[in-house]
């Protein structure tokens, strides 16, 4: 414990919330599946990065994340292996049990459509070997009804909201926090709005909830405390703004 502790000083990771987990030194501690972890080394990832290593232990656990670390600090794979993870063990039962699972699993947001690109991207890359279907709804012609995981800005998603099934819903991540939380003074379609609407459609027992972003925000953590329950909070390097 003293070990890890120190590890997470010298990381610069302060995380906070009650019944933290542990933090992950290497991706094998974290309950990855074989086709996951070959993936990894071929795509030369080795070693989790800070956020990495706090993240995908509170979501294998779970936990509603609120994560802060700065840019190009590897949020999108800190995110993006626990929700594979999940979701292949998840269809794999239904495929044992035969029956099938085809409701929508995880929404991710992104605040523009290049983000929502590269993300979508991502995932395609660690998704290969897995039977999950992937859909960038902020792309051209996606088939949505048959994905598991559906990347998108939000204004897509507000707007084909009756489309979208969420009684299945394990995560809601959303990416870029700080850029979704603002409010733009006289628009009613600021990411505040959509982002409140897509949150309370997303309202399943089984939805958990993680707030990514590179800067740490008072707002966001105070809106944080008073709306989500058992919330864990992790933030990387500074604790700024
Ligand atoms: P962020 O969202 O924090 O700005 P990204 O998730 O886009 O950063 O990651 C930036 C780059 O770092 C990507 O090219 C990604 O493949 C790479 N990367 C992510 N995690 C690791 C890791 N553990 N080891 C090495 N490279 C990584
Ligand atoms: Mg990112």
């Amino acid at each position: 414990q003293k070990l890890l502790d120190d590890i997470r000083r010298a990381n610069r990771i302060f995380t906070w919330g009650d019944h933290l987990p542990n933090i992950i030194l290497r991706f094998s501690d974290a309950n990855l599946s074989s086709v996951l972890l070959n993936r990894l080394t071929e795509c030369s990832i080795r070693q989790p990065s800070p956020i990495q290593m706090q993240s995908i232990p509170f979501m294998t656990e779970r936990r509603n994340v609120l994560a802060s670390a700065p840019t190009g600090s590897g949020k999108t794979l800190a995110f993006a292996l626990p929700i594979i993870e999940e979701i292949s063990g998840l269809k794999q039962q239904a495929e044992y049990s035969s029956s099938s699972f085809s409701k929508l699993l995880a929404i991710v947001l992104e605040p523009t459509r290049e983000l929502a690109a590269q993300t979508y991207s991502e995932f395609l890359k660690y998704c290969s070997g897995t039977s999950i279907t992937v859909a960038n709804f902020s792309g051209e012609e996606t088939d949505i009804e048959h994905a598991d995981i559906l990347v998108s800005t939000p204004n897509r998603i507000v707007f084909h909201l009756d489309k979208i099934d969420t009684s299945a819903l394990r995560w809601l991540i959303v990416d870029e926090s700080d850029r979704l939380f603002e409010v733009i003074e006289g628009q009613e379609k600021c990411f505040r709005n959509q982002l409140a609407t897509i949150y309370k459609a997303c309202d399943a027992k089984c939805t958990r909830v993680a707030f990514f972003s590179a800067t740490f925000s008072h707002e966001v953590e105070k809106w944080c405390k008073e709306n989500i329950d058992n919330i864990g909070m992790v933030c990387v390097g500074e604790r700024n703004s």
